[in-house]
């Protein structure tokens, strides 16, 4: 494509609006991709609300003035993006914590279903968190199988099938109907990880028939660094299933201070203790950025950001590892490399920020609220340019960074 083409893509996006809403330093084409999502420009004055106002003046009258409500209301913000409705999304604890209720939930269901399966090089925490929650259920057992085996590895034993619906690495996607329709023919529960998903492309739990969710809000829902992360639960499973941290915000009547846990109604009780308020006041405002975006708009800019770098990458002579078909993958792009670490310890000094993952891929985020086709296609012009310059040998970046 040419400049010009790339610059009427521009001149065209409805979401062209939604770059000013970000505060992106200069000099730097933010393609992380998606470990920490930009910082929208409203999050300092709401930070400062929250600080001085909320708890400073109103102090403690400030958990009947919002706060004890954050993690439903904020649940229901997320729902549409994830195809849910409103009373079905709960916000708390880390997308790992959320994992480990889930999952022990899910095993709780059906004493003749022990195991959980899930996939080989899936996100490590959902695998370690896995080892964790079945080693809490007697008899229970992880079942970690290569990506393409998952479907054939379901049987009268499985529990639950788990699985990252972006895969963080490749962008490889699921296609969510049909892997949650064979769980469920073969007696499985379905529960998907949408941290990669979530705001990077469309989702539709309710449609698909899924029974649980977790999800990360610090990636493309700009939540902030250790941002809350949220829960979903399917209406039909909401009065069968509890948390095991039966925590007492959880609780039916939590300001009863009874002896005994009850379970409250709804997504309630999937909170364990009380909400962090700082942190949910950043994510309030990264989501609250969604209200007026057109879903729509934000899925197809994606695909389109995808075409200007993967053909930068092709050009380059790069091996992309994430699938061609938009339906099939999220909204990063990977090339595998030999010289993956130097060569996104190259484009950084160039002022491109890349993920490098171990061992041997460079991961570009491509965000498409915040970077226009042409912050993509130049960061594919210096790519192209590091790579024909052989500039990037590992010699001159030796030490890795312990970034996630
Ligand atoms: C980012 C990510 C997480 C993050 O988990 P935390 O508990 O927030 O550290 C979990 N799963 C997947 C698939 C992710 O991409």
């Amino acid at each position: 494509m040419t400049r010009d083409e790339i610059d009427a893509l521009d001149a065209a996006d409805p979401l062209a609006p939604m770059r000013a809403r970000f505060a992106l330093p200069d000099g730097v084409i933010y393609l992380d991709g998606n470990s920490l999502g930009a910082l929208p420009r409203d999050t300092g004055a709401a930070m400062a609300d929250m600080v001085s106002r909320q708890w400073g003046d109103r102090l403690i009258r400030s958990w009947n003035e919002g706060w004890i409500d954050a993690p439903t209301r904020l649940g229901g913000k997320i729902a549409p993006l994830v195809g849910a409705a409103t009373d079905e999304v709960i916000v708390g604890d880390s997308t790992s914590a959320n994992l480990f209720k889930a999952l022990v939930a899910a095993l709780r269901i059906d004493p003749a279903r022990r195991v959980v399966v899930s996939e080989a090089g899936n996100f490590p925490t959902d695998l370690h968190v896995a080892e964790g929650a079945v080693a809490c259920v007697p008899g229970a057992m992880l079942k970690v199988v290569p990506r393409g085996e998952v479907l054939a590895a379901l049987g009268p034993d499985t529990a639950v099938l788990m699985l990252t619906h972006v895969h963080y690495k490749t962008a490889e996607r699921f296609d969510m109907p049909s892997v949650t329709a064979t769980a469920q023919a073969a007696g499985a529960v379905m529960l998907w990880d949408l941290s990669h998903s979530a705001g990077a492309v469309a989702v539709e739990l309710d449609a698909a028939n899924a029974d649980l969710a977790v999800g990360c809000t610090y990636k493309y829902l700009n939540g902030g660094p250790g941002a809350p992360a949220y829960l979903y639960v399917a209406r039909r499973w909401q009065e069968r299933l509890a948390s095991p941290l039966s925590g007492w915000m959880g609780h039916a009547a939590p300001f009863a201070f009874a002896d005994g846990y009850e379970p409250a109604p709804g997504m309630k009780r999937w909170l364990a203790g009380t909400p962090p308020m700082l942190a949910m006041a950043a994510l309030e405002t990264g989501l609250d950025l969604w209200a007026s975006v057109d879903r729509a708009a934000v899925w197809a800019k994606s695909a389109a950001l995808w075409r200007i770098m993967a053909a930068a990458g092709e050009a380059a002579g790069l091996e992309c590892v994430t699938p061609a078909d938009a339906a099939a993958r999220g909204s990063h792009i990977s090339f595998r490399h030999p010289d993956a670490h130097a060569l996104t310890q190259a484009l950084i000094e160039r002022g491109v920020i890349g993920d490098f993952r171990d061992p041997d891929v460079l991961r570009l985020g491509l965000t498409p609220l915040y970077l226009s086709h042409r912050d993509v296609w130049q960061a594919g012009e210096i790519l192209g340019e590091i790579v024909r310059s052989g500039m990037y040998r590992e010699e001159r970046f030796g030490e890795r960074l312990a970034v996630t």
